[in-house]
């Protein structure tokens, strides 16, 4: 059983979202007295507060009157950037700061297959979680996908192993945090407003590999750049022959030997297939048998706002790509497309450069949607190669969609940014297209 270190010291929780909530709730069981601190409240983290106050945590909201001393430890939210000011407080009070992934971590005896990666994190997370369960293993998926580690580990249940999903903003503020497994999918530019440079994202999300030893395994896509890794490492590219785990000719390659045609699955294409691919992986390095491994890939049914169909009308198919929210994604969802496309993207700026995507945009789509924040730097970028129409809103941007496109083209919400400017987050973008797609007639 590892140390409790919190017990009846004071802790500090920056930022009462989902992962707040769930670190403070870890922090009282473990005995911590727990002080919480968020500016804004909402009528949702108003609720939490409350719940929390009567289980003995203490809500502060006034940015003022903050004395860093009076801490031991403080536990950072993913979505507070860690240069604010009341963590350079802290930290120069010399009060360690932590993220709720590192929290769960020091409570947490079970080993963890941690998933990274721009994209498909959380399409992977729960093939992994698929298929080790159909190898007789206990597991949850769980982590930036749903419910937080510290809920789990909270929980007290019995797992083999731990499947978690973390994101780079996870992964800046652990410290011993120490995967058995760590899978690094891919990287491509994203979250350009949090971090001053790429280099720096990258810095973050490679921190993944940072306490693995010799005992530990890294399965990664060896177009990553990656630094020396101690954990032994195994390989999984839809692009490169020579790696352990392969995908050729429209089929799933396990060291050389072929597992399994992907139309025998519910995903689609290349990046889907390296998602697959690292599931695999997982699957062999806990002894799975290949049959229920396979099993398990061909059971598994995409979560919504991921490619998803929505409908078909009048000879057009709309499709919910919603949690597209960078390029890489954005490319994947239309590169996957086989017919005519109009395409509804846009979003908050985040700091992309949309131009590389002219030419896939000449090759695929018939007309291009924009809305949101960066509505006037898509209609700059491809503007002179396609047509581009601004929309005011998604409503807009449907009714618009639905005028220009012909029978046999495809509707596809990509948005290649995040949601923020116009919707509370992605699922919510994507609900609401589906349901004004749903109220077209
Ligand atoms: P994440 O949790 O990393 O955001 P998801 O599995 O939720 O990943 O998928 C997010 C978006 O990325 C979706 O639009 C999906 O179609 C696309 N996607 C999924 N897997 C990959 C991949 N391996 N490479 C690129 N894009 C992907």
């Amino acid at each position: 059983m590892k140390e409790n270190f919190v017990s009846g010291r004071r802790v500090v929780v920056m930022g009462l979202g989902e992962s707040g909530r769930a670190a403070a709730e870890l922090l009282i069981q473990k005995g911590a007295s727990v002080i919480i601190r968020d500016s804004y409240l909402n009528e949702r983290i108003d609720q939490m507060a409350r719940q929390l106050q009567l289980r003995g945590a203490r809500v502060e909201t006034q940015p003022a009157g903050f004395t860093p001393c009076r801490f031991d430890l403080g536990v950072l939210s993913p979505g507070i950037d860690p240069q604010v000011p009341l963590v350079r407080q802290l930290r120069r009070a010399r009060v360690p700061v932590v993220g709720e992934v590192e929290l769960a971590a020091r409570f947490c005896d079970t080993p963890v297959v941690a998933v990274t990666g721009t994209n498909g994190k959380s399409t992977t997370t729960e093939l992994v979680a698929a298929a080790l369960t159909a190898g007789g293993l206990r597991t949850t998926a769980c982590g930036n996908l749903g419910v937080p580690f510290s809920d789990v580990v909270r929980g007290g249940d019995f797992y083999n192993v731990i499947t978690l999903e973390v994101s780079s903003f996870q992964l800046e503020t652990i410290e011993h945090f120490r995967p058995r497994v760590a899978v690094y999918l891919n990287f491509t530019p994203d979250h350009l407003d949090r971090y001053p440079t790429l280099a720096a994202y990258r810095q973050a999300k490679i921190r993944i590999f940072m306490n693995q030893t010799a005992a530990d395994f890294a399965v990664v896509n060896p177009a990553c750049e990656l630094p020396a890794l101690a954990a032994k490492k195994i390989t999984i590219s839809a692009d490169h022959d020579d790696a352990d785990y392969t995908f050729r000719d429209g089929a799933l390659y396990a060291g050389g030997q072929k597992i399994l045609m992907q139309e025998a699955t519910n995903l689609r294409g290349p990046h889907n297939a390296e998602n697959q691919l690292a599931a695999l992986a997982v699957a062999d390095l806990y002894g799975v048998a290949r049959p229920d491994a396979i099993a398990a890939l061909r059971a598994y049914r995409a979560l919504p706002h991921r490619c998803e169909l929505v409908r078909e009308l009048d000879g057009v198919t709309y499709i919910n790509d919603s949690k597209a929210t960078n390029i890489d994604a954005l490319e994947k969802a239309l590169a996957g497309q086989t017919r005519p496309v109009v395409l509804i993207a846009g979003g908050k700026d985040k700091g992309f450069d949309f131009a590389p995507l002219k030419a896939l945009m000449v090759k695929k789509a018939r007309a291009v949607v924009a809305i949101g924040e960066v509505q006037n730097q898509l209609v700059r970028a491809w503007g002179q190669h396609v047509p581009c129409h601004r929309a005011a809103d998604l409503a807009e941007a449907v009714s618009l969609g639905r005028r220009l496109a012909k029978p046999g083209d495809t509707v596809l919400l990509s948005p290649g940014c995040s949601s923020y400017d116009m919707f509370k987050n992605f699922a919510d973008r994507g609900q609401q297209f589906k349901e004004l797609v749903a109220k077209l007639s």
